[in-house]
């Protein structure tokens, strides 16, 4: 199965979300029909038959858990879940829904397209493994080595865990060194979100980054934004 002859629904009633979500999709080859509701959800898997379905579980009408039911009931499709929160995938994969695979938002579109193409290779292998990064080699900065075909970050030679989200932060940042990026634009860069209004989040990833690589790799811009400083 080619990826243009691949389906998918996506059931999300944030509108920003819904529309960046299809346009990647459809970007990545994929054919992409949109539901904003539990109901919809439901019909539309009936009459569209997708081959997964990207779930948001709170939904208007009734929520992702009672569509994954009734869907599944019906017709075996993976399904992979947006949880609001850490501790809510942890409360819906307790559940035992049948969720074939969880997204915390906020997500990268990188990290959802990566997390789409995985569940595709798990349910219908012999899968295409595309490999295809842009990105060169590794780049030192004193004591941090980041490797960006291999998405792998050294810190005084030994390995550290980042998350897809926050090595897509890291490594927009080294791409623009020295420069300072606005929380919107890192927003729109690593999350592919247009809106602004989630620009809390861009703060808890860099927190997270200081707290794995130290606090002085990032620069705070008081009142503008971050940069990773091309002297450092
Ligand atoms: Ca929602």
């Amino acid at each position: 199965m080619t990826a243009n002859e691949t389906r998918i629904l996506i059931v999300e009633d944030e509108p920003t979300i819904a529309r960046a979500v299809a346009d990647r999709l459809v970007a990545e080859g994929f054919g992409v029909d949109v539901a904003g509701d539990g109901p919809t959800a439901v019909e539309r898997a009936r009459a569209y038959e997708p081959h997964l379905i990207v779930l948001d579980v709170m939904l208007p009408g009734f929520d992702g858990l009672e569509v994954c039911r009734r869907v599944q009931s019906e017709r075996p499709v993976p399904i992979l879940m947006l949880t609001a929160r850490d501790d809510e995938t942890d409360l819906i994969v307790g559940l035992g829904v049948g969720a074939d695979d969880y997204v915390t938002k906020p997500f990268s579109m990188r990290e959802l397209v990566a997390r789409i193409r995985a569940v595709l290779r798990r349910v219908e292998r012999p899968g295409t493994a595309a490999v295809a990064d842009d990105a060169a080699g590794a780049v030192c900065i004193g004591s941090l080595e980041v490797d960006q075909r291999a998405r792998r970050v050294r810190l005084d030679g030994r390995e550290v865990h980042l998350t897809p989200t926050e090595f897509d932060l890291l490594a927009c940042l080294l791409r623009n060194r020295g420069a300072v990026l606005t929380r919107a634009v890192l927003l729109e860069q690593v999350w592919n979100w247009a809106d602004a209004s989630g620009t809390r989040v861009v703060d808890s990833h860099v927190k997270a980054l200081r707290r794995k690589l130290g606090q002085g790799l990032i620069r705070t811009v008081h009142g503008v934004g971050y940069s990773l400083d091309a002297a450092s």
